[in-house]
């Protein structure tokens, strides 16, 4: 064991979420995934991409995607880097900006990634509770950490902050404030606008819950150029592949079928949102594609057990501020009406 770091030897390894063999048969809705095709224009690209082009490298510098990526969140495209999922930005944010030993923070309950990506690069982790009512429990009038990652919308309760509430946070931070937004498109309002105007906020983004492109793995940031440049210098120089750098012009190209997908979305959880609470359940507002819900007995792990026995594949976190709900991603309106007679038999 003496060949490795002992904090790597020491950690427990992030467990991402239940991807059944038996896919087709279950009603999946334990990992945010989009219940609709990506766009076909995506799936024609990538069609057209799939020839002798493949020996030869990617644009390492991916040219093409961030400039469409520029030109839709209306910024110059040196503000702006790409990445083989979000996951990829996070966690070179933190071997950007802290070092072994240095602090990074995060709000429990969160992501919990955050907390792994540290392990590796033995930063240390300072956790500041949430409540269900958004209330940020001990955060300092100046926090001197190197990173604060906010999830808004937050993952797995739905509540998102205000562009206003994430300014007062920034100016309270010495590092950067890193607004993971990988549900924001589900959301009323984003952070987007405060790269502009606050120099430590840098914002990700993730094409794989929107876009419905889980599969292809891409996501990027929006920050400050010298931010951008120093992501730049660690990331995988061919990070997207060929087939991710069509995928990503294509499905940012294609803002009407998007749109369609996520306002379906968005109205199938208010709806389902409704009905729950009409059958009794608690269950949280959400601005992101999934529901935070709680049976009126508070036993999460009871209804996971049996909705998992009916084929209904939702997701539960025994972490006792989470073991008494579920959380459970919006599918289509006919997946969360089968859902929703199932969570009816359980009682
Ligand atoms: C899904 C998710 C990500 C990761 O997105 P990828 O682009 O698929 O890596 C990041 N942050 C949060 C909060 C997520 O839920």
């Amino acid at each position: 064991m003496s060949y490795l770091r002992k904090n790597i030897v020491d950690m427990a390894g992030y467990v991402p979420g239940f991807q059944p063999p038996d896919e087709a048969e279950w009603v999946k809705l334990n990992t945010n995934e989009n219940p609709y095709p990506p766009s076909p224009k995506v799936i024609e690209a990538i069609r057209q991409a799939t020839g002798d082009d493949l020996r030869k490298y990617p644009d390492a510098a991916c040219r093409e995607g961030r400039k469409a990526a520029a030109e839709l969140y209306g910024y110059p495209v040196d503000w702006v880097i790409m990445a083989n999922g979000s996951d990829e930005l996070l966690n070179n944010l933190i071997r950007a900006c802290a070092g072994e030993g240095e602090e990074i923070a995060f709000l429990h309950p969160s992501y919990s990634y955050y907390a792994t990506l540290a392990q590796v690069q033995g930063a240390t982790v300072k956790i500041y509770p949430l409540t269900e009512d958004c209330e940020i429990v001990g955060f300092p009038a100046r926090y001197p950490g190197k990173l604060f990652f906010l999830t808004s919308p937050n993952a797995p309760l739905g509540l998102n902050w205000s562009p206003d509430e994430v300014a007062a946070l920034a100016d309270r931070c010495d590092g950067l404030l890193v607004v993971d937004e990988a549900y924001a498109d589900f959301a009323g309002s984003n952070c987007l606008e405060l790269v502009k105007t606050k120099p430590n906020v840098i914002v990700t983004r993730t094409l794989s819950k929107s876009y419905s492109l889980a599969g292809m793995r891409l996501g990027l940031a929006i920050a400050r150029p010298d931010i951008i440049a120093a992501l730049d210098k660690i990331r995988d120089h061919y990070n997207l592949d060929r087939l991710a750098q069509v995928a990503l012009v294509a499905a940012l190209g294609d803002q009407e079928y998007f749109g369609e997908c996520v306002a379906r979305i968005c109205a199938t959880r208010d709806w389902f949102r409704h009905e729950l609470t009409r059958f009794g359940y608690t269950v949280l507002p959400s601005s992101a594609n999934y529901l935070f819900a709680s049976s009126p007995d508070r036993n999460g792990q009871r209804i996971y057990d049996a909705l998992y026995q009916r084929k209904v594949l939702v997701r539960y976190f025994s972490d006792p501020v989470l073991a008494h709900g579920v959380r459970i991603s919006i599918g289509t309106r006919e997946e969360m009406e089968s859902t929703l007679s199932v969570l009816k038999e359980i009682g």
